[in-house]
């Protein structure tokens, strides 16, 4: 349902947890939030409020400056600590959250499954993470090319942001019928669902399209569609006040 993400300089677990509660008008059941803290990506997620997720965090010392962040509205699988996104792949390198829907999850979930992949929520959403993970493996390309193949071959509608443990700093983001906007500060991006939790930090922003994938690494944006032509990034002056 809601979407926040960061990677700069900043610390990202209460920037993203502050953006979460922006974003809280548009109603949801569980939240959720992926770091990269030394080398390893670390899910914390909590079925109930973004106030839940907080004070089960507010004990811990945190230093990521990159991370995702979510509040899920359920359609697949019930409100429940372990659907709650983010969501790892089969090796826990890579994790998303997602807003929509994958309506042929089962077909991918079987396949993989034969694969050996092991599912641990009953979410459309962890299937999307470990399906682009087998895409990455089975070509050696690259995430952001994986995620693109992947999404190829997705039906139904979604925004997405997607981490990688072996990529510190690099966010890809895409969308298709789910809005993601992508703030662009000094040395820092912001993605969210709308632009409520950016308008703080910076006025610069880019609303994705369709079939657009965003991919920032080692400080810079790019934006490619699915066949990977790419596009200069529109920039907008966000006028809304806070
Ligand atoms: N379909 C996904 C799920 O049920 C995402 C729902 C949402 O947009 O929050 O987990």
């Amino acid at each position: 349902c809601g979407i926040v993400a960061y990677t700069g300089s900043r610390e990202a677990c209460h920037l993203i947890l502050k953006g979460l509660k922006r974003l809280e008008y548009r109603g949801y059941d569980s939240s959720g939030i992926a770091l990269l803290e030394n080398g390893e990506l670390n899910i914390y997620k909590k079925k109930g409020k973004v106030a839940d997720l907080e004070s089960q965090l507010s004990e811990k010392p945190f230093s990521a400056t990159t991370g995702i962040g979510h509040t899920r509205w359920a359609t697949h699988g019930e409100p429940n600590d372990v659907n709650a996104h983010p969501h790892f792949s089969n090796n826990r390198r890579l994790a998303i959250i997602h807003n929509g829907i994958i309506e042929n999850y089962a077909a991918i979930k079987q396949n993989l499954t034969q694969k050996g992949h092991v599912f641990h929520s009953d979410t459309d959403t962890e299937v999307l993470i470990h399906f682009i993970e087998d895409i990455q493996q089975e070509t050696g390309n690259a995430l952001e090319a994986a995620v693109r193949l992947a999404l190829k071959e997705v039906v139904g509608a979604y925004a997405i942001v997607v981490m990688s443990a072996d990529h510190p700093g690099q966010l890809i983001a895409a969308r298709k019928g789910s809005p993601l906007v992508i703030g662009i500060g000094e040395n820092e991006y912001f993605f969210a669902s709308d632009a409520t939790p950016i308008i703080e930090y910076t006025k610069n922003v880019v609303y994705l399209d369709d079939y657009e994938v965003a991919t920032v690494n080692q400080g810079k944006l790019s934006i490619r569609n699915l066949d990977s032509t790419e596009t200069v990034p529109y920039i907008q002056l966000l006028e809304m006040e806070l």
